[in-house]
């Protein structure tokens, strides 16, 4: 037996199989509790280094890890993954044939597995269960543990079985992981799992590196556009719609325009979706202009942007979407773009919907969360961070840190407006309001003498823009509220009495749209753009030498090496293969494999 303790073990392997000097935040401890065989509850965020919570352990744990994961995606990258660091893995999934699945589980019974990723209607078919009776365990795994929740968003009615290894499997040690935190999830992993005994371990779910900013919407297409242009020439980067056709006009817009852009919705062909998800993974710069039935699993660390054409329906969702940005922990944008027409889709949306009433409620509280996040001139990271429990200082590094937005006292225009809801009736939409304030002779005008109410003509202070700001405001801020029949008429709501009686004052978000171009271009923060331009060159060799590699192995790029790897070797220029082996992340397999390869474009130069 060898006489180091579990955390030297753990550190060497970290290491000698990683390349990875020290473990980040608890990942450490994470790794002790499993590896002497406790359970865990472990919540951390995208891209702060779940999988060596489990990978770890079960490497240095007789027999075979099985992880559960509910995406097929994600189990293939993680399994080629770790073959290209020498680990003995391989997944069992609808994908493979009956022959190719009997080999695996040979493997695994033969014990020549290490990690084994399972679907969870896979592990629960009785014949599995029995095979694992028959194999060595070192540990279970229990990825995405948020699927078991029904109130959470991604709800898989396979993972509520998943109690039965506690029950089958008592000596086996359990890990669950999930980067969905709110109380109420974590208590249901707890009990649903029969985890009351894990050890919690919660980290902060902040992503410094990602820089928040929610826009006005003007022109989506175009402010997209020039935010790519301006911000991420050549980058990766995800861009959500709400709806299919948006995915596919917006796909072709940006086409046209020279922009590596592929659609990704559940209405394509499924071999196409595959196509344009393997195109994005292995592909350098690929935009993928998808509905949110694309992300959960991608585990591509160089993401560089992720950007929202439409309102997201929940903050949760909103987190998690746009912490698919920049996994490997440099600079990397959340971008929004929103106005009037989202907030009253949305809350069309919800009202129309099929849910029950209770269902509703929360429905309407998570996108107030959201509303008050685009909407709010304080730091968006402390409002992100608080919505999830935890308090910080003002980030330094959101839109509204780095250009505090302009108020204006609106108490007498939200006045006029909400008046003019009320003396129209109170059946409207926000085109025809606008057009009485305005003082508009239109055709509706006309028909129900809207010239002759009090409010006619009173906004021509304003532009129409303006008040569309105005309406977006009140309505994201509880002033007005939507019809529930989807006529998209505005009313009153109880809160809008003392803004009307004079009894309160109202500041709101600046109007001045364009605000961002005056102030002239930003700095880019892209990951290329962070080059010292006298090594761009050699930047771009070593990433071609990478592009070489994976081609050669049909794996994506980042699996051989992640951009934070490439950027160690162009600042410290190892010159040997015992220099280039300090380099983060290249680990003693990967060094025998690609280290030569890497010193010899390192000395071209
Ligand atoms: P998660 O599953 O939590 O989203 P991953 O496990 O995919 O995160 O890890 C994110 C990235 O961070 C990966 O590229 C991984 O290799 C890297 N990473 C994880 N732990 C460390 C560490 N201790 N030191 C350096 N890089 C790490
Ligand atoms: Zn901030």
């Amino acid at each position: 037996m060898s006489e180091l303790t579990l955390e030297e073990r753990a550190q060497a392997l970290l290491l000698s199989v990683f390349g990875y000097e020290r473990f980040r935040g608890r990942q450490a401890d994470i790794v002790a509790q499993v590896a002497a065989g406790g359970d865990a509850l472990v919540l951390m965020p995208t891209g702060g280094g779940k999988s060596l919570c489990y990978q770890i352990p079960a490497l240095m744990r007789p027999g075979c890890g099985v992880v559960v994961s509910p995406l097929i995606a994600l189990m293939q990258d993680q399994v080629e993954g770790l073959r290209l660091l020498g680990v003995e893995a391989a997944f069992l999934n609808s994908t493979l044939t009956l022959d190719e699945s009997r080999e695996v589980e040979r493997r695994f019974l033969a014990g020549e597995l290490k990690l084994l990723y399972v679907a969870p209607e896979r592990l629960l078919n009785p014949r599995f269960l029995a095979l694992m009776e028959r194999a060595s365990l070192a540990l279970f795994a229990i990825d995405e543990a948020h699927c078991v929740s029904q109130w959470g968003h991604d709800f898989r009615p396979d993972y509520i079985q998943l109690s039965i290894l506690h029950e089958r499997f008592p000596s086996t040690p359990r890990i669950a992981l999930t980067a969905t935190a709110d109380a109420a999830t974590r208590r249901e992993i707890v009990t649903r799992l029969a985890l009351e005994d894990a050890a919690e371990f919660v980290s902060s779910f902040d992503r410094p590196n990602i820089r928040y900013a929610i826009v006005e919407k003007d022109n989506a297409r175009k402010q997209l556009l020039d935010f790519i242009e301006r911000e991420h020439d050549g980058d990766a980067g995800i861009v959500y719609c709400l709806s299919r056709k948006r995915v596919e006009d917006t796909a072709t817009f940006l086409a046209e325009r020279g922009i590596t852009a592929l659609p990704y919705h559940a209405g394509l062909p499924a071999e196409l979706r595959a196509k344009h998800q393997s195109r994005f993974l292995r592909e350098d710069g690929v935009v993928m202009v998808a509905t949110i039935a694309f992300g959960m699993g991608i585990d591509k660390p160089d993401v560089r942007f992720v950007a929202h054409l439409d309102l997201p329906k929940s903050l949760e969702g909103y987190y998690q979407e746009t912490g698919r940005a920049g996994r490997d922990g440099l600079a990397a944008n959340a971008w929004l773009t929103y106005g009037l027409n989202d907030v009253m889709q949305i809350k069309e949306m919800i009202e129309q919907g099929g849910s029950p009433e209770a269902q509703k409620q929360v429905e309407r509280q998570k996108l107030n969360a959201m509303l008050g996040l685009a909407e709010t001139t304080l730091c968006r990271r402390q409002v992100i961070l608080s919505y999830f429990g935890e308090t910080s200082a003002p980030c330094g590094n959101c839109d509204n840190c780095l250009e505090p937005p302009l108020t204006w006292d609106a108490t007498e225009a939200a006045r006029k407006a909400l008046s003019c809801v009320f003396r129209t009736g109170q059946r409207f939409g926000a085109g025809h309001v606008i057009d009485v304030l305005l003082g508009k002779e239109t055709d509706k005008v006309r028909q129900y003498f809207h010239d002759r109410v009090t409010t006619y003509g009173i906004g021509k202070d304003l532009s129409e823009a303006a008040w569309r700001s105005v309406l977006r405001q009140l309505l994201a801020g509880g002033y007005l509220e939507t019809d529930t029949e989807g006529y998209g008429t505005l009313r009153l709501t109880d809160e809008a009495r003392p803004l009307l009686r004079g009894d309160a004052e109202l500041r709101l978000r600046g109007l001045v749209v364009k605000k961002r171009e005056k102030t002239g271009p930003k700095a880019k923060i892209t990951a290329s753009a962070n080059i010292d331009p006298a090594d761009e060159a050699l930047w771009q060799e070593l990433r071609a030498t990478r592009r070489s590699l994976a081609d050669a192995q049909n794996v994506p790029a980042y699996l051989i090496f992640s951009d934070a790897t490439l950027r160690a070797m162009l600042e410290a220029r190892p010159t040997t293969l015992d220099e280039m082996a300090h380099i983060s992340g290249v680990g003693a397999q990967k060094l025998a494999r690609y280290g030569d390869a890497f010193l010899a474009t390192l000395q071209r130069r």
